[in-house]
């Protein structure tokens, strides 16, 4: 296989930016198709963020395109079936931990999450999510069944791998939170607890879900065309997004320091008011958007990374081999901690070892490629 040249000049990068805060941003049920073409314009915080390295043609989990299966995918880093699969396959509110309410594929085995990894290290963490079943990571990744601290920086950062986990039903309280959260990163775990973490404590990682597109698509269907209730709540995702970017501009210590990663737990609209349909396009194809400090040049992923995946077209996309892997929403939480210059989660396939991802975008603007069109296909 011949490589582009721009994929090889893009091999060689710079470092990773002085990151200090990452926010993975989870849009519910947002198509990629949403982003594109004449929509963008009324989408101004959306067009902001695809300044940075980004790709509209991600996947979700090949074999499941519900809500909290891709997001467990999302901050383990891997997918749900398979030898290094999560397992977790439900999607409602989860069972007590004693149940069974654990992202573990048997008792006895831990699967770690980014969270572990920046909490361990010494970094803050918070997760805000808009639906009650996200208690799942406050149980799994809580005071009584995380793991302990397997990382000596920082000191014992204890087994609460969540410093702080918010149910926020509505959108406008999400943003608040997320605000709130980079504003107070410092705090410790408990009044209890001295902060052992001087270097470490202002800077975290925060994961925050947006569920209006999702609600709105069971409602009313996934409508792409303008004016129609579904790109309004698109338009309402950006309202936030622009109220976050708002933030981020005008704080100083977050200003530069604080970088974006979007992306989307599935599509939909196959069948009409839903996204159960693994093998329609609208529901399987999403975002991946990168945002550093909106100086960045925008390049698009795949060719930036064409030596270790490939755009799948308009495929599923079954696989996770090397080269052949798309780029999916399971790359969320690597690409955060590769921001804030971390190590990949533990036993993690995708931004992992096996399967890296470079999100640090180019130094100089990359050749533009045009990547694999995307036939539309049936399903708004
Ligand atoms: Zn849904």
């Amino acid at each position: 296989m011949l490589l582009i040249p721009c994929a090889i000049a893009a091999l060689v990068l710079p470092p990773a930016p002085p990151v200090d805060r990452v926010v993975i941003v989870s849009v519910d049920g947002l198509r990629a198709d949403a982003l594109e073409g004449s929509s963008l314009g009324q989408l101004p915080a959306f067009g902001r963020l695809l300044q940075g390295p980004h790709t509209l043609n991600a996947r979700c989990d090949p074999d499941i395109s519900v809500t909290l299966p891709n997001h467990v995918g999302m901050v383990t880093g891997r997918m749900m079936l398979g030898p290094s699969g999560h397992a977790y396959e439900l999607n409602t509110l989860p069972l007590a931990p004693a149940a069974g309410g654990l992202v573990r594929p048997s008792p006895s085995r831990y699967i770690a999450s980014c969270f572990d990894v920046a909490h361990d290290a010494g970094l803050s963490t918070a997760a805000i999510a808009s639906k009650l079943k996200f208690t799942l990571f406050a149980q799994t990744w809580g005071d009584e069944y995380g793991a302990a601290d397997a990382d000596p920086r920082g000191g014992d950062n204890g087994r609460n791998k969540i410093d702080t986990f918010t149910f926020a039903p509505d959108m406008p309280r999400v943003t608040d939170a997320v605000i709130d959260a980079l504003d107070t990163l410092d705090a410790p775990d408990t009044p209890d607890t001295p902060d052992t973490r001087p270097d470490d404590a202002t800077r975290g990682l925060v994961f925050a879900h947006y569920a209006l597109p999702d609600s709105v698509g069971h409602t009313t269907g996934w409508t792409t065309e303008p004016n129609q209730p579904w790109m309004a709540s698109v338009k309402a995702v950006d309202d936030e997004l622009g109220r976050l970017l708002t933030a981020i501009d005008t704080d100083p210590k977050l200003n530069g320091r604080t970088a974006i990663v979007l992306t989307a737990d599935h599509g939909g609209g196959v069948p009409f008011g839903t996204h159960t349909d693994q093998d329609a396009l609208v529901n399987y194809r999403i975002p991946f958007i990168v945002w550093v400090d909106g100086t960045e040049h925008s390049c698009d992923l795949y060719a930036t990374n064409s030596g270790v995946r490939a755009d799948p077209g308009v495929d599923r996309a079954t696989t996770h081999e090397r080269v052949t892997a798309p780029i999916r929403n399971t790359d969320a939480g690597n690409a955060a901690l590769q921001l804030l210059g971390l190590e990949p989660v533990p036993g993690s396939v995708y931004g992992g070892e096996s399967l890296p991802l470079t999100v640090t975008p180019p130094a100089t603007p990359p050749a533009v490629t045009s990547p694999a069109p995307v036939a539309p296909r049936a399903g708004s």
